[in-house]
């Protein structure tokens, strides 16, 4: 699409927001930013596209913003299509999308998009640590952090742009198309934002909608829901699966991970070379071994990637061995099936430290987790006594409860015996004392290293 002398209203000033409005304007286009916060939650970037000569509109949304003089509409991906403006500029046959239509294109390189409920950021940064080791150069974007529109301009040709995206992104593509689409799970998430798993489903299909031949679909082969897509789907499918042996893809056999294209099985490597802990990570390796063997990477730079692979921060992350016990921060763990995760990716007894904002749940289902694997729990927080008493439930004996993470991490050293693991994974979010999971991971580390 041309963009010169076209109006386009950028909603939702987020980094993604300015971002594409300053690859808009740089086009040609008049470009109006609109937010309902005031202009100060932004700091300097106000002033800075008004340099550009962008219009900025705050503090709500204006019954004219949007009228038949509008060629487009960027709808940040976090608002719903019922707000007024978008209802408006759909009734009047505004094209809306989001951020990442408009980056694909202006792409010069071949885009990875990656989606799925869960694993997303594990499985994208993985793929970039590959491909980084096989010389081809990746820039890893989207969802993870830097938007795409901020540097789609600065990424050759030869490079690879891979690209973490959501289900709202997702959901305002028209022309988006990546030379390799995966889509890892797909669970009953987000379905206050889609309505219904249909049209969750739906949303995640648009990675795959615009593919030809010349393309692949990653496609994880043990979820039904997923493989039901294939038929539809034009790219070329390369599954995984953890469970069986596949005509075509990547899978595990006799421990170790096999790449099967075009009747040749390839040995990546075997599983005590992961670093990554856990069943789930381990499916995140297999999708990422699918991604970046289709992107061209060898199998001796797809295990050099795996072996040297360490985690994302907050997921499951390795901190320090001390005095014979290993300590992991998974504070990223803000529900029971992400603690649950966690706690059963360990085979060695578990010092737990757990809580937080209380949501209301009753954490039950962690109870036979618990009784498998803790040897002591230290809670903390609003939820504090509801983990307490599931641990007293399932027979953990040995129950603390700490004030802040720094006495909950000595506390659980004190309970720990070499060849044990503490493990922060508070099955709750943060809110209750700390700014976010991030501050909460940090402070945990921190408490580590400072012991
Ligand atoms: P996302 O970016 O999709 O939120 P992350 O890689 O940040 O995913 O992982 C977030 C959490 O989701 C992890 O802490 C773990 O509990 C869970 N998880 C990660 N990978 C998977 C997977 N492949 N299947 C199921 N759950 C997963």
């Amino acid at each position: 699409m041309v963009y010169h002398g076209k109006n386009v209203l950028v909603l939702g000033l987020a980094r993604s927001g300015a971002a594409v409005a300053r690859l808009l304007q740089k086009q040609g286009a008049h470009v109006t930013v609109n937010d309902q916060k005031e202009r100060e939650a932004f700091g300097d970037v106000p002033d800075q596209l008004e340099k550009l000569s962008i219009q900025l509109v705050f503090g709500g949304h204006p019954a004219g913003i949007v009228s038949e003089r509008l060629d487009l509409l960027v709808k940040n991906p976090g608002i719903p299509y019922s707000a007024a403006p978008v209802q408006k500029a759909m009734e009047l046959g505004i094209p809306v999308v989001t951020e990442i239509e408009i980056a694909y294109q202006f792409a010069k390189a071949p885009i990875i998009g990656i989606t799925g409920s869960n694993g997303k950021t594990t499985t994208t940064s993985l793929t970039g640590e590959i491909l980084q080791a096989a010389g081809l150069r990746p820039v890893v974007a989207g969802n993870i952090g830097t938007a795409l529109s901020e540097i789609v301009e600065t990424v050759e040709a030869d490079q690879w742009l891979v690209a973490e995206l959501s289900s709202f992104q997702l959901q305002g593509t028209i022309q988006f198309r990546p030379w390799i689409g995966a889509l890892l799970n797909i669970y009953n998430a987000h379905l206050d934002y889609h309505g219904t798993m249909e049209s969750y489903i739906a949303a995640k299909s648009r990675l795959f909608r615009n593919q030809t031949s010349d393309d692949v679909a990653v496609l994880n082969a043990d979820q039904p829901a997923v493989m039901r897509l294939a038929d539809s789907i034009n790219g070329r499918i390369f599954p995984f699966s953890l469970s069986k042996s596949l005509e075509e893809g990547v899978f595990v056999k006799d421990e170790t991970i096999i790449v099967r294209s075009n009747g040749q099985d390839v040995h990546v490597c075997r599983l005590d070379e992961i670093p990554l802990k856990g069943v789930h990570n381990l499916e995140n390796v297999l999708a990422a071994t699918a991604i970046t063997f289709s992107a061209g990477a060898s199998p001796a730079s797809i295990r050099e990637g795996i072996r040297r692979f360490k985690g994302v921060e907050h997921r499951l992350e390795f901190v320090a061995d001390v005095k014979g016990v290993s300590y992991y921060n998974d504070s990223k763990a803000t529900n029971a099936e992400a603690a649950t995760r966690a706690i059963t990716s360990f085979q060695n007894p578990v010092v737990l430290i757990a809580g937080g904002l209380d949501r209301g749940t009753d954490f039950a289902e962690l109870t036979p987790i618990f009784q498998k694997h803790l040897k002591a729990i230290v809670t903390l927080g609003q939820s504090a006594d509801k983990l307490s008493a599931v641990a007293e439930k399932a027979g953990v004996t040995e129950r603390r409860q700490a004030g802040s993470i720094e006495e909950a991490v000595k506390m659980a050293a004190s309970l720990a015996q070499p060849g044990d693991s503490v493990l922060l994974s508070p099955a709750c979010a943060s809110w209750d004392m700390y700014s976010s999971f991030e501050e909460r991971g940090r402070i945990f580390k921190k408490a580590v290293h400072t012991m």
